[in-house]
């Protein structure tokens, strides 16, 4: 293992200078088009032809208690807390919030459609928020980022800008070799976009840049197409809008025409930055996945909501006896299959006896325990079961069942290693409920380790801590 990355980081440093010394700087012309159409002036309208110039500021002043939030850096303002403004803004718009005692507390991306009426980019004092202060936020990022995935590390594919964690509220940057996927979880930052793209890709050196929408977002923007279509909006605009920055769109750079390629600690993947789930790939369950690896070691392996076999490949490398991948999605399972492939030259893969099921995962472990198939390792890493509050007992109902069902293949002695994706689930919540769950059973937990998120996904603020994970023994 240790000589194949070392070979591949050649292939990294080459790829790195290729890219940074001879790949033209990208185009995003584009963006500054769709700013200006978006904040709804045309150019000559706008002061200097600055969209960003033309971008009206929203003043607002807030109640005491999001006073008390915004002053211990929350990075959401929600519509509640908001006694009185200026005017109705626009999506975009910036807004300068003062407490009650007309004071500047903080300033952020106002978002009309969203219950986070405003996301804040600036506590404390009053500063320009214009190209130059993105510039320097994004450089930040890049270069903690770049700190922290040395060329030996054997990954090319991380998170570089982690949202409201970082003072980038609502965007997400993830990077796969030279393919950058932005992630828009608001409309607000269309007219501002072009100030991150364009020093990320620089720094970068991206080859290309993928823009994605979280599906709240994506509301907001077909929202337009229909009759609450702001009047100061051309008529054209919705439609052209909607092909320029539609899910997956390439906001710049090369044609992508098959799937990314990329490394994660010396293992090749494969994603689909346009079409996957989350952008591409579940970047955030790196360490967990290394930690599996190192306990599989001639187990027979059942890698449940495998997605694209990002487990299932660290538990071959780490020297499984077998592995099943087990997922409801084909697309996902056919790219597990090629993840596999990729890696052939890898003995733990190679010799590996590798199955994929296409299924429900309750239902199929039901029906493995049903039929006697038992494993000595089970991962659970189901989606988040509670997007709203109201679904948190539901979520709750489910990662017990789960545990149950996993239980009921795991062997005397077996590993469960059980993750939750979910913010709206406490991790005293998840663990309780699992503990709780084994106890039923008759198979209590012994812990061996929880875990969280990687660093690069670090948690700023206490909604933005989603990833638990437990590693545990089951007797
Ligand atoms: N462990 C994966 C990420 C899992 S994401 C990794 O490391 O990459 C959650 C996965 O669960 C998705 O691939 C989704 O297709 C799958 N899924 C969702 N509901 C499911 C169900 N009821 N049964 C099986 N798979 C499901």
């Amino acid at each position: 293992m240790r000589s194949s990355i070392a070979q591949r980081k050649g292939r990294f440093v080459c790829a790195r200078k290729t890219y940074s010394e001879e790949m033209p700087e990208l185009d995003f012309s584009q963006l500054g088009r769709i700013a200006e159409r978006w904040v709804g002036r045309t150019a000559e309208r706008s002061a200097a032809g600055d969209p960003l110039a033309a971008a009206q500021n929203v003043t607002l002043r807030v109640d005491r208690s999001a006073e008390r939030a915004l002053r211990k850096g929350h990075p959401w303002l929600f519509a509640q807390g908001i006694r009185d403004q200026s005017h109705d803004g626009r999506a975009g718009d910036f807004a300068v919030i003062f407490d009650r005692r007309r004071n500047f507390l903080a300033l952020g991306l106002y978002d009309p459609e969203s219950p986070i009426r405003v996301r804040i980019l600036h506590h404390g004092k009053p500063t320009p928020v214009d190209a130059a202060f993105f510039a320097r936020r994004v450089q930040g990022l890049a270069e903690l980022r770049a700190k922290l995935f040395s060329d030996d590390a054997g990954t090319n594919a991380y998170r570089l800008i982690n949202g409201e964690n970082e003072g980038m509220p609502g965007l997400v940057a993830d990077r796969y070799a030279n393919t950058l996927v932005v992630k828009l979880y608001t409309t607000a930052w269309l007219p501002h976009l072009r100030h991150v793209v364009r020093p990320l890709s620089r720094l970068t050196g991206a080859q290309r840049v993928v823009l994605r929408w979280s599906r709240g977002a994506t509301r907001a923007l077909n929202s337009l197409g229909e009759s609450e279509l702001p009047d100061e909006l051309p008529d054209e605009l919705p439609g052209e809008l909607a092909d320029e920055l539609a899910d997956g769109v390439l906001l710049g750079g090369l044609a992508l025409d098959g799937p990314v390629l990329f490394w994660e600690n010396g293992l090749r993947f494969e994603c689909d930055p346009c079409r996957g789930q989350k952008t591409g790939f579940f970047l955030d369950q790196r360490d967990n996945r290394a930690r599996v690896e190192a306990l599989a070691g001639g187990k027979d392996v059942l890698n449940t909501f495998a997605y694209t076999g990002g487990f299932s490949l660290y538990a071959a490398r780490g020297g499984a006896k077998s592995v099943v991948s087990l997922d409801a999605s084909a697309p996902a399972l056919q790219a597990a299959q090629r993840n596999f492939e990729h890696n052939r030259a890898i003995p733990g893969v190679a010799g590996v006896h590798h199955e994929t099921l296409r299924a429900d995962a309750f239902r199929s472990l039901a029906e493995l325990a049903a039929a006697g198939r038992d494993f000595d390792l089970v991962v659970v890493d189901p989606p988040s079961f509670a997007s709203r509050q109201g679904e948190v007992e539901r979520a709750l109902g489910a990662y017990a069942s789960l545990t149950r069902l996993a239980l009921g293949v795991l062997r005397p002695g077996g590993d469960l290693i059980f993750a939750s994706c979910s913010a709206r689930i406490t991790s005293d919540d998840f663990f309780a409920c699992l503990h709780a769950a084994a106890r039923r059973a008759g198979r209590p937990l012994r812990e061996i380790e929880r875990t969280a998120h990687p660093a690069d996904h670090p948690v700023g603020f206490e909604q933005g801590a989603y990833l638990k994970c437990i590693f545990a023994k089951v007797p």
